[in-house]
């Protein structure tokens, strides 16, 4: 018995406010900025620390975790990680893949590819 799984794949600037477009750049975390869950409109505030701090580790089941790494593409010419959590008011698993550019002398650059969102559990 397998149940069915939604994911769906949602563009950055739908889910999340606040991030910058450059000439050469799109969806890059600015100092801070907030996400809201699609499922439930559950507000999470992400700081440049939580994309500088992720490290590939997935807090989802291993099952579901497979299943968000083949829908996570390899995007061409960067870096990239992920950060994934469940929401904490629908518990729909999420996936925010990101690419990491060198920012030049101060820092790293994260720039949003997509969010990716599972069934939450009020539906
Ligand atoms: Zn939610």
């Amino acid at each position: 018995m397998s149940k069915s799984l939604v994911i769906d794949h949602f563009a950055p600037d739908a889910v999340m406010r606040g991030l910058l477009d450059g000439e050469d750049f799109r969806n890059r975390v600015p100092g801070t900025t907030v996400y809201t869950c699609p499922r439930c409109a559950h507000r999470i505030r992400f700081r440049w620390r939580s994309f500088y701090q992720a490290d590939g580790r997935s807090h989802l089941q291993r099952k579901l975790r497979h299943i968000f790494d083949d829908l996570t593409p390899e995007l061409r010419a960067a870096t990239q990680s992920f950060i994934d959590f469940h929401c904490p008011t629908c518990q729909a698993p999420t996936r925010i893949i990101f690419s990491i550019h060198e920012g030049g002398n101060i820092s790293l650059h994260f720039d949003i590819y997509a969010v990716l969102v599972g069934e939450g559990m009020s539906r």
